[in-house]
């Protein structure tokens, strides 16, 4: 027994570290020492002094009080529980807050789980819960949730405004006048354009709003690079105003409240960023509405050079859609930086000389000597139609924002068998699956051969965030990425002929241009303030180059089936997305669990 407790004297929360090996017994004691007589976190010494990852220390409190790190995202506090009930003074004196109400009981977070349970301050504040799910997290991160939650750090004022709104407002769903007075309420109006600033500064590409019926509480979260990340929660009794304040902004009929409706807001008419909004609102269960918004940058096209094709890529991209005429198709999914490419490619060969027609829904990206035309379904204007009317208006360049139906395709053929060149987009995953699925559309396989340039597939992987960490990999996984590297090059002669030799003078291409000190090296996401933590920060463009030459075009003739035009590009030069993906790896751009995220067939 006394052994024991001595044994537990000795132990500090920090002890795993060294464990771990980022620091020495000796360099904690010295930490642990100097803090207690500068009367300081030892965090500060752990991270200043021996550059220990805040993340790592939060492990090791974890592991020391065996209750889950909690880490700092920006996302996860927005706990309403705290609002009119504990002080900022309170949180500071006693080191901790309540997070989110979850299955495992109200989530609280704090630096020092014992101290805090022996305290029981928690279960009299929150007399009527049962259930507490502990969390622990560092002092450092604990000061960025008070920021967030009180103001004065970068986090701003969402506190306040929560504040603000937990003013209940007289709420009649079926008094459109009251509401729209409700709406019109000075809080709502500042939550709103919050909200849109918000999600801008987050580089957010999409806000949901997302209601439950009765006094359940309306989760808003923000898409940023691909992924849903939860950004506040707000009051049942406030979900009307929210939502009438929206339609009010787009013009839609808010007395409308059981079928989807779609407007747009020109967002700088009501607050300090210009931008548009696409809003589109669905009738959920339990008689609310949802509201998704796209936010839209008028934006200018970047140059080819940035949009990170790979030296391999770029040349043989700027060679085939450098011809007189003919047809290019870039494809992905939604969201897959498409139209992006395209406006590249388009600015690349602007000039006085060309006139160029383009067809969008939305026209996002501007340039100037681009002749642009946005989609009007309503009104009848479609692709197929836009399409007809350029042939008409003498164009050398047409791009059509997407080719969906056989009579866009089929005109855009004829288009450059006739001396234009054409660019449209194909929701296809590969460039090879393109081609067939064009044949299968009923376009007569020896036209297209002859009109068709190239089709580029495309992908965003998610960038490893500048925080990341090298590391030299072991002998095994340099072994597994040269097989799964080369799992598109087995057909290949040279892979058929010698696959020993042939792993090995790739791997030693790969030494050559990327190797430091004999060595190959791998990054692996770490964390920091600017990534959330996430370890990425941004995408990047992951891309598969079908160059249709002589042999491609005589399979498009003869209808071959997708693995024989796979085959025969990869012999002429195409590189698959995985294998540009994980020559990205070997640049330290991105890593292979991101590379086969995106690539999964
Ligand atoms: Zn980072």
């Amino acid at each position: 027994m006394s052994r024991r407790s001595a044994a537990r004297a000795k132990a500090s929360p920090y002890d795993a570290l060294v464990e771990d090996g980022l620091v020495s017994a000796d360099e904690l004691q010295d930490c642990l020492r100097r803090a207690a007589a500068q009367r300081r976190s030892p965090e500060q010494l752990l991270i200043a002094e021996h550059q220990v990852p805040v993340a790592r220390i939060g492990a090791a409190l974890a592991r020391h009080f065996d209750v889950p790190y909690e880490p700092f995202q920006r996302g996860r506090v927005r706990s309403e529980a705290l609002q009119g009930l504990l002080r900022r003074e309170f949180v500071v004196e006693h080191g901790w807050m309540p997070l989110e109400e979850s299955p495992d009981g109200l989530v609280v977070v704090c630096t020092d789980p014992e101290q805090v349970r022996a305290a029981r301050v928690v279960p009299q504040v929150f007399a009527r819960t049962s259930r507490f799910a502990w969390r622990v997290t560092t002092a450092t991160e604990f000061g960025q949730m008070l920021a967030q939650l009180y103001g004065g750090g970068e986090g701003g004022a969402i506190g306040d405004l929560l504040t603000d709104l937990s003013v209940p407002l007289d709420e009649d769903p079926d008094n459109d006048a009251l509401l729209e007075s409700a709406a019109a309420d000075n809080e709502v109006v500042k939550f709103v354009n919050k909200l849109v600033v918000d999600a801008w500064q987050q580089r957010a590409s999409d806000i949901h709003i997302e209601p439950l019926p009765g006094k359940g509480k309306t989760g808003i979260r923000f898409r940023v690079d691909g992924t849903l990340m939860p950004w506040l929660e707000v009051p049942a009794h406030f979900r009307q105003a929210l939502v009438t304040r929206l339609k009010i902004m787009c013009d839609l009929d808010i007395s409308e409240r059981r079928r989807p409706q779609d407007g747009k807001i020109r967002f700088r008419r009501f607050g300090p960023l210009d931008i548009e909004l696409r809003v589109a609102t669905v009738p959920t269960a339990g008689g609310v509405e949802d509201v998704v918004i796209r936010l839209l940058a008028a934006g200018e096209p970047l140059p080819l050079e940035r949009l990170n094709l790979s030296p391999h890529n770029l040349p043989r991209l700027l060679a085939t859609v450098s011809k007189p005429h003919g047809l290019f198709y870039v494809c992905g999914p939604t969201g897959s930086g498409k139209t992006t490419t395209l406006h590249s490619i388009l600015r690349q060969i602007n000039t006085p000389e060309t006139k160029i027609w383009t067809a969008e829904d939305p026209v996002e990206i501007t340039h100037k000597g681009l002749r642009q035309v946005q989609i009007n379904r309503k009104a009848g204007i479609d692709f197929a139609m836009l399409m007809r009317a350029f042939l008409r208006a003498d164009p050398d360049v047409i791009m059509v924002g997407e080719s969906r139906d056989e009579e866009t395709v089929s005109m855009s053929v004829e288009a450059s068998l006739t001396g234009h060149l054409v660019f449209s987009t194909l929701h296809t995953n590969s460039a090879p699956e393109s081609i067939v699925r064009l044949l299968d559309m009923g376009m007569d396989p020896f036209n297209f051969a002859d009109a068709l340039l190239g089709v580029l597939a495309q992908r965003l992987a998610k960038r490893l965030c500048e925080c990341k960490e090298a590391y030299a990999p072991e002998a095994d996984e340099v072994r597994a990425f040269v097989t799964e590297y080369s799992d598109a090059l087995r057909q290949t002669p040279a892979w058929r002929a010698d696959r020993a030799g042939a792993s090995k003078a790739l791997y030693e291409g790969w030494l050559r241009e990327h190797g430091r000190q004999g060595r190959l090296f791998f990054h692996r996401p770490r964390g920091c303030e600017r990534c959330r933590d996430t370890g990425y920060r941004g995408r990047i463009g992951l891309h598969e180059l079908l160059v249709a030459d002589d042999a491609v075009r005589r399979l498009i003739q003869e209808r071959a089936r997708v693995s024989e035009i796979f085959e025969t590009g990869v012999r002429h030069g195409m590189r698959t997305l995985k294998m540009d993906g994980m020559e990205k790896i070997l640049l330290g751009l991105t890593d292979l669990s991101q590379v086969r995220a995106v690539c999964m067939r």
